[in-house]
């Protein structure tokens, strides 16, 4: 390719508005302050972007994966993609010449602290089945209240079912929800994600059906009320409704599926989901005798046991199975414990699991990470292990999974 093309034609960066979930990920992630948003779009600014790729392994829905070609002297502006609805259709430049692939050759480049790629042995998943454009209508199976009725979270667990539609997920996909009616802008409401709870042959074994669990949000996350429109769309479900649904997303944040394989999971309110589905696929193996032979830890944080979903159940399930180590920030006559403080505590455990064929998965609130990190760091400190390398070779291999919102 001539010079002279690399200084006509731009591959712009653009994110979908349609599909964007506006989560905040790839701003971010962004090395370079290239991605900006308002009330509405997530952006990015042609001016800054190098298409360095960063962002685009993060995004849980794909929407940031967006390129189009145009002349370098007329991007698409900041103030132009902030009204779309919809990407633009694609302008023909050929006479223009084409350019390289700038993010596929710089992907390697960007930096990551959690895996991008699934575990070796994880079942391909299937990916962005239905958008927006065409939605799957599932029934409400079923709503209950997973928190107890003085707690303070109103944390339910809502089965779907798919009828005779086919809609393959596995443990630790999501789904986008489509909230009925518009936004304060008159515009419809954009999906929001949730994580799948059940293991991938059904919320009830060989049913067509799935289980989310959603937190009613009422208050933002500096604790002013709000009314959540996703969350609350959800749980005020009552049995026989429809909901529209999109996905599935998610193609890394997948459990191996190999003999001998241990899991490291940790969690802390909704983040139990994918956990859930985990478990309880491995338990159905357990039970018909095909145990896969691996460890699974699990370290919840809530902040009393009628604040943690599914706190009975877990209770419940076969020590052989499953180690758990539940801490509790607010639990009356107890020290307040976090999941860092659980995983310090069973530091030698973890530190031995660490050292083999493990694969670590964290969910649950953004301010989590942090404190999970430094447990890790400190536990490996006394048992003499090199965190750093450890943790870079794990997410390396696809052994160190992070999804937090
Ligand atoms: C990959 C992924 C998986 C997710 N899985 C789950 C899941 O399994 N269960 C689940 O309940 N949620 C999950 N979420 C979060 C979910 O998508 C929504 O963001 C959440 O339900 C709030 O949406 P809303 O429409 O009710 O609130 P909005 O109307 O979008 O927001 C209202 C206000 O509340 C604030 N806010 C948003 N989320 C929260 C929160 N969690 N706590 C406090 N304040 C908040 C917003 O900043 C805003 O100010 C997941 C998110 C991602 C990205």
């Amino acid at each position: 390719m001539g010079a002279s093309e690399t200084e006509v034609l731009l591959k712009q960066h653009l994110i979908d508005p349609e599909v964007c979930i506006r989560c905040n990920t790839c701003e971010e992630t962004c090395p370079i302050d290239a991605i900006t948003h308002d009330d509405r779009n997530y952006v990015v600014d042609p001016s800054i972007c190098n298409g360095c790729n960063a962002c685009v392994p993060p995004c849980p829905t794909g929407s940031i994966d967006h390129w189009r070609t145009v002349l370098k002297v007329a991007p698409y502006s900041v103030e132009e993609q902030l009204q779309w609805d919809e990407l633009p259709v694609p302008v023909e430049l050929a006479a223009h010449g084409s350019l390289p692939d700038t993010a596929e050759t710089n992907q390697q480049n960007a930096a990551a602290s959690h895996s991008l790629q699934a575990p070796h042995s994880a079942l391909q998943p299937h990916l962005h089945l239905h958008d927006l454009k065409n939605p799957l209508t599932v029934t409400v199976a079923g709503n209950f209240r997973l928190t107890d009725a003085d707690a303070e979270s109103d944390i339910r667990h809502i089965v779907l079912d798919f009828g005779n539609q086919i809609f393959p997920l596995l443990e630790g996909q999501s789904v986008g929800v489509i909230p009925p009616g518009v936004d304060a802008l008159g515009k419809p409401h954009y999906l929001r994600m949730y994580s799948v709870a059940s293991a991938r042959d059904g919320e009830r074994e060989g049913h067509n059906n799935f289980a989310l669990t959603v937190k009613r949000v009422v208050s933002d996350h500096d604790g002013k009320p709000v009314h959540g429109v996703g969350s609350n769309y959800l749980c005020d479900l009552q049995k026989g409704d429809k909901v529209q649904i999109t996905g599935p997303y998610g193609a890394s944040f997948l459990m191996p599926n190999h003999a001998g394989s241990n899991l490291i999971m940790i969690c802390t309110g909704t983040g139990a989901a994918p956990m859930r589905g985990m478990t309880e696929y491995r338990r159905r193996l357990q039970a018909k005798g095909a145990g896969v032979g691996g460890k699974m830890m699990l370290f919840f944080g809530a902040r009393s046991s009628g604040e943690l979903p599914y706190f009975g159940p877990l209770l419940k399930l076969p020590a052989d199975l499953i180690d758990v180590h539940l801490a509790f920030s607010r639990a009356e006559d107890q020290a307040r414990a976090y999941v860092q403080d659980k995983l310090r505590d069973a530091g030698a455990s973890v530190a031995q699991l660490l050292q083999s064929d493990t694969y670590v998965y964290i969910c649950g609130l953004k301010g989590m990470e942090t404190g999970v990190m430094d447990a890790f760091q400190a536990l490996c400190d006394e048992a003499g292990l090199n965190w750093p390398e450890c943790h870079e070779k794990m997410v390396s291999e696809g052994r160190f999974h992070v999804e937090t919102y």
